[in-house]
């Protein structure tokens, strides 16, 4: 019998149908389910699977404190019974009604911006770039360019009772100038202000269901891929410049015209729509593009083929990704006290490429094959065609993605997990409170404390909270809720850290809510005077670390740090900066660690489930390659703001952090990836530790992350079946509760290569290649890492010319329809900063992008490496104008345009601009009278000015990091900077234009064809 000949993936509606009272789970809103069926049968072979931490888990090293060491502190009585002190027991959650948008509180909604205009009119590219020659790199930022004092007493040791008056000028800015954009005053729902748009209204997708029909399976928007024998539509391409079709913007274009119904995922092999595209997702037994991006929909069915294309074959997973307020998030289903049905061999979870057998009674895997028992409590008949007539009452029976409650098992040390805590640790050293960071943490951890995670918007967020500030030394503060003031007690050995006080230490914010006030009141006051500019670092993490052994939970911890940490510590660093070794075979050492001590404390941070986020304040080299271990390590992020400037600056960390902080996140969370046989999960890329093969462990997964899978073959693939993919994620979620999400995809194989390359998806492409390259760095020379590149490229090239084109002269460039923006794309990862860095980027740049771009999802890859460039000329309400080629040519001196990376948002304004549109967007007739250092537009009351800022915020809202902008007027020294982004063009640092590289490529394809 052919397992997946009745696979439920075409039904002809995505989303479970009305009748959802069914015992067994209930919508995710954060609530546990009503009462299920629990497990009244008789005894049958079903055992229910094996945890799937895989045998790394070991238990937890929480051992005694140490009590011995000679430490510095007060008011500590360190006790055996302090040590005992937990946190309370956690309180289940009670069952909540279902409301649909309540997932999606503590995270943004992306705005999707509204339909666009008719498509453009063809752009020719004329390939000359006269007058671009750019000589030198942009400028570096201006400093402060002060010179901090000298190192010298350490600052008080002792409790404080008030503190020391200030004793020189550079105060940190007064508190009424903090946040510029303060947090809603009250209410949970309020906090969609910060990013968001309100949750639906109501389900609609389900009233319109229809009953699944066999018929409808393929009368869907999309059409059967043609038979292979069928002429190709190649783009052709044979003189200097590219022809217009292989012009990113057509294509994106393109893209958008024809993709106007919903994408829905129950077609198996069908590639979405591009990440550029706005569309619909239902839900129809795949997971959504949204969780699930393929290089490949249509697989190579052996090895041989797979190696002879060069294609990559991967998956972008983006397992916690918010969904728009329009798609239902996943379903929490509960299978009750045996935990989630599993094959018995390979331990795939219940899915709809499960095929129920004899009459019901047992199931055949569609990974392994392998015959399970269905336990009695899980029991239903078969209809007609074989499928269980609850198939679409069940979401793991119906849809590609939902969850599953899992049970003790599935827990650390058979325990069911405490809610996780967050620690908030500070740099109070010179340069922290002189560039007024400490102040405006303070001040809005304040507010934001009030914004924790939390499912269940009406109740109180489970989260804990801590405090530690430091400079060469440690100070914890003890918040506990019956005391009148906050303790400090200082920790000044650092080379074996601990924790001094466990009880009051992590509070819950509303009980403590008048200590904690207090401390973020007094510590920018208390360290006003400091004149400490030595750090540590590597000890800050292990008092987080430390403090939540203690407590017997995951969490993250949030670090606020200004500089090398040179101070005498385990962890310290030395500057190693040296531009002499880049593109030297010396260059990789410089994205190493300088020591191995941050490996080891990320090992044991994942074990604990210790996420590190990090947000660094530089004034100079801080060598993000080995502060950045930890957090890259444990799931957590780096922000980094160079030369931070609190009035300059503070919108963007505040909006980080903010976000940050908020974020629907996952603790001690285990990825693995099944596959049906024939294929294998080979390698990961992302922000993570691995001690096996096969589990991607994170401490923590947010759900701004991705992880890029490689696939190899192990067998051959067969064309009847395809191939499948489960990706299971065992976390712990932000109120306590362990729970799997399960992602399901399958694909097409195919035995003829025309077919792959019908099908594959370039944007994907490239977030595996930029990921494989920016891994690659790590042990080889920039150099030898981009000939890869482009040779593999050329591979993949020369054997679609090769094996699918129709004959024709040698001397055009034929490219498959689905990659005529590889090359284009390619080479803006060649010429990235990471791989050909211009003289003006700085070698923590380098190692903070390499380490960014390794969890970025499609979307993100493509705006970074191609970014958006809008004409500002004509705005338009409701629809956004059509973008122009990243490059000089396509701006007019006339005009206005915002460029957006993801990263970056400028304003560039041509000099010959027309006064309507400068009065519009600044008030002012004179080009002259721009002051290109504002970082936002003024509020103007025209409709061009309000059109233009809500450009900008929904540009903003899209994105998981704030975007500063940056105001370029034509030919101002910082157009080098914006002209960096303009990727068609010669870069700076030698980086090819578009038109030469397309040249290169050809050549390169007829060398491998002669
Ligand atoms: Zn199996």
């Amino acid at each position: 019998m052919n397992v997946n000949q009745h696979t439920p993936m075409a039904s002809p509606y995505g989303q479970p149908q009305p009748g959802y009272s069914q015992p067994g789970y209930v919508p995710l809103d954060g609530g546990y389910p009503g009462p299920y069926a629990p497990y009244n049968g008789p005894a049958s072979p079903y055992q229910p699977g094996a945890p799937p931490q895989g045998p790394a888990r070991g238990p937890p090293t929480t051992g005694p404190l140490p009590v011995s060491a000679p430490h510095q502190y007060n008011q500590y009585s360190h006790s055996q019974g302090d040590m005992q002190n937990g946190p309370p027991p956690m309180t289940p959650p009670v069952s909540q009604p279902y409301n649909p948008g309540a997932m999606n509180m503590s995270g943004p909604h992306p705005t999707y911006p509204q339909h666009y205009g008719p498509p453009p009119t063809m752009q020719q590219v004329s390939n000359q770039m006269s007058g671009m020659q750019i000589t030198s790199g942009p400028p570096t930022p201006a400093g402060p360019g002060y010179a901090p004092p000298h190192s010298s007493q350490p600052p008080v040791s002792t409790a404080y009772s008030a503190p020391p008056p200030p004793s020189y000028t550079q105060a940190p800015p007064p508190v009424s100038s903090a946040p510029t954009q303060p947090p809603p005053p009250s209410g949970p729902a309020a906090s969609q202000q910060y990013y968001g748009s309100p949750p639906p209204p109501s389900q609609q997708p389900f009233n319109s269901s229809l009953p699944p029909t066999s018929q409808q399976q393929f009368t869907s928007s999309s059409v059967p891929p043609p038979p292979s024998q069928q002429t190709l539509p190649p783009s052709s391409y044979s003189g200097p410049a590219p022809p217009p079709g292989q012009a990113p913007i057509q294509v994106i274009e393109d893209d958008k015209a024809k993709s106007t119904e919903p994408f829905t995922t129950g077609v198996r092999g069908q590639a979405p729509p591009l990440v550029t595209t706005n569309f619909q997702v239902k839900d129809q037994g795949n997971a959504s593009p949204r969780f699930v991006r393929c290089t490949a929909y249509n697989m190579p069915c052996t090895a041989d083929m797979a190696k002879q294309s060069q294609v990559p074959l991967a998956a972008v997973v983006k397992p916690l990704a918010m969904l728009p307020p329009d798609e239902t998030p996943p379903y929490l289903v509960d299978h009750g006290e045996g935990g989630p049905i599993r094959c018995n061999r390979c331990k795939a979870y219940m899915c709809p490429y499960m095929q129920f057998i004899e009459g019901g009674r047992r199931f055949q895997c569609g990974f392994c094959s392998c015959v399970t028992e269905v336990p009695p409590h899980y029991f239903q008949h078969l209809d007609h065609t074989g499928k269980r007539v609850d198939c679409y009452d069940r979401p793991e029976l119906s849809l590609g993605s939902y969850e599953f409650l899992a049970t003790v098992d599935y827990c650390k040390n058979n325990k069911l997990p405490q809610p996780p805590a967050f620690i908030f640790l500070i740099d109070v050293s010179y340069n922290a409170v002189k560039s007024g960071m400490v102040n405006i943490v303070c001040q809005e951890l304040k507010t934001l404390l009030d914004y924790l995670p939390r499912e269940n918007p009406e109740m109180d967020s489970a989260v804990r909270v801590g405090f530690v500030t430091y400079n060469k030394v440690l100070h914890f503060y003890n918040v506990k809720s019956s005391l009148a003031q906050p303790q400090m007690l200082v920790v000044s050995d650092v080379s074996d850290m601990f924790v001094p006080l466990l009880d009051g230490f992590l509070v819950n914010v509303n009980e403590s809510r008048l200590v904690i006030e207090s401390l973020l009141d007094q510590i920018p006051e208390m360290f006003a005077d400091t004149r400490e500019t030595e750090t540590v670092f590597g000890p800050v993490i292990q008092a987080g670390l430390e403090a939540l052994k203690a407590a017997d939970c995951a969490g993250k911890l949030f670090v606020f740090h200004t500089s090398l940490p040179i101070a005498e510590a385990p962890g310290k660093l030395k500057n190693r900066e040296d531009k002499k070794l880049i593109g030297t075979d010396k260059e990789k050492s410089l994205f190493q660690p300088q020591v191995g001590f941050y490996n080891t404390l990320a090992k044991e941070c994942v074990a604990q489930g210790c996420c590190v986020d990090l947000f660094l304040f530089p004034n100079q080299y801080v060598d993000v390659a080995t502060l950045g271990v930890v957090p890259v390590s444990t799931g957590g992020s780096v922000y980094k703001y160079t030369y931070f400037q609190a009035q300059l600056d503070q919108e963007r960390f505040l909006n980080d952090l903010r976000r940050d902080v908020q974020k629907l996140v996952g603790f001690d969370a285990v990825m693995r990836v099944r596959t049906s046989t024939g294929i294998r999960a080979t390698d990961f890329f992302g922000s993570f530790f691995m001690s096996n093969t096969t589990d991607v462990e994170l401490a923590g997964l947010d759900c701004d992350k991705a992880i890029t899978v490689e696939f190899k073959h192990d067998d051959k693939l067969s064309e009847e079946t395809g191939a499948l993919m489960q990706c299971a994620v065992l976390y712990t979620s932000c109120s306590g509760q362990r729970r799997l999400r399960i992602h399901n995809m399958a694909v097409n194989c195919c035995s003829q290569l025309a077919d792959l390359y019908r099908n594959c998806e370039t944007d994907t492409i490239i977030n595996f290649f930029s990921k494989y390259a920016f891994r690659g760095v790590l042990n080889n020379p920039t150099k030898a890492v981009r000939d890869t590149l482009v040779n593999q490229c050329a591979q993949i090239l020369a054997c679609y010319r090769k094996n699918c084109a129709s004959p024709s002269s040698a001397g055009q460039l034929i490219l498959p329809e689905c990659m005529k923006l590889l090359p284009v794309y390619l080479n803006c990862v060649l010429k990235s900063d990471v791989l050909l860095p211009g003289a003006d980027v700085s070698l923590d740049d380098r190692a903070y992008l390499r380490q960014l771009i390794s969890c970025m999802d499609v979307t993100e890859t493509h705006v970074f490496f191609y970014p958006r460039l809008l004409p500002l000329m004509k705005l338009e309400s409701g629809s956004l104008p059509v973008a122009v080629r990243d490059s000089e040519e396509r701006l007019s001196k006339g005009g206005v345009y915002l460029l957006e990376t993801g990263l970056h948002l400028f304003l560039w304004v041509g000099a010959s601009v027309q006064q309507e549109l400068l009065l519009n967007i600044f008030g002012t007739p004179s080009f002259g009278q721009i002051d290109s250092s504002m970082t936002s537009l003024p509020v103007l009351d025209n409709p061009f000015s309000q059109r233009l800022r809500e450009i900008i915020d929904s540009f903003r809202a899209q994105r998981s990091r704030y975007m500063k902008l940056m105001v370029v007027k034509q030919e101002d020294r910082a157009e080098l900077i914006f002209r960096h982004f303009l990727v068609e063009d010669k870069s700076a640092s030698g980086g090819a234009s578009y038109v030469d590289f397309l040249c290169h490529m050809h050549k390169e394809i007829r060398q491998l064809l002669s």
